[in-house]
């Protein structure tokens, strides 16, 4: 079966004239950069279950008018940018979307990112204004993760898991069934691959090479560990 292909894309990052734009700003934090991180996480996940992406995270150097025609051009199952509010704005996620199909997505987004973070929602809204949603073809949502003052900290701590939890919920919109362990332990294992292996090839090289070897098993238990599901100092 051929894979599922969705857009997801870091709000802001870039004009359309090609210049730096930040987004709102709370001071030295800018909304273009908060929420890349948060993308990235989200675009993780999904190619980790096997759906095919089409994103600027983390870079965030296409801006909106091009995401928007990228989706259209690839034919996309569904569009999410993640934008966030500015700093005068309540806490709280708004999800917005314009279709039908669009409101089930924005909904089912946000149950998950509220069960995996201890963001709070001021619930998903209609817009009908909004280039992005207007424009896309395919169910388009604009996740408004929360006000860069009011939710900072936790947008900065916690974008992993508002990333995956906005996966889930994609995953459970497209169909396509979610494993959150299985998830999580493939991403933290992706994220040490590039340290256990340079460690790998040091001790390699180094004299002491039949003191210092990572066996496929170490290898596992170091992800384990990571993601706290292996107690410290323990392996399989
Ligand atoms: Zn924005």
């Amino acid at each position: 079966m051929a894979k599922k292909k969705v857009a997801i894309f870091a709000g802001h990052g870039t004009s359309q004239n090609g210049t730096w734009d930040s987004g709102c700003t709370y001071g030295k934090y800018t909304e273009a950069a908060l929420v890349a991180k948060i993308a990235a996480s989200c675009v993780q996940y999904l190619k980790v279950s096997g759906v095919d992406v089409v994103t600027d995270a983390p870079a965030n150097k296409i801006n909106m008018v091009k995401q928007v025609a990228r989706s259209n051009s690839e034919s996309v199952k569904l569009h999410v940018a993640f934008h966030c509010d500015y700093s005068k704005a309540p806490k709280g996620t708004i999800p917005l979307y314009i279709s039908e199909r669009g409101s089930r997505l924005a909904k089912l987004m946000n149950k998950y990112v509220l069960k995996y973070s201890s963001l709070t929602t001021r619930g998903v809204a209609k817009r009908t204004d909004l280039y992005e949603l207007k424009y896309t073809n395919a169910p388009a949502v604009i996740f408004e993760v929360g006000s860069i003052k009011q939710d900072l900290k936790t947008m900065l701590k916690e974008y992993d898991a508002i990333g995956f939890g906005a996966a889930i919920g994609i995953l459970e919109y497209l169909g396509v069934e979610s494993r959150p362990k299985q998830y999580k332990l493939l991403a933290a294992l992706d994220a040490v691959e590039h340290k256990v292996i340079s460690q790998h090839y040091k001790y390699k090289n180094s004299a002491n090479l039949n003191k210092k070897t990572i066996n496929c098993a170490e290898y596992i238990s170091w992800g384990l560990r990571k993601i706290g599901i292996l107690a410290k100092g323990h392996s399989i």
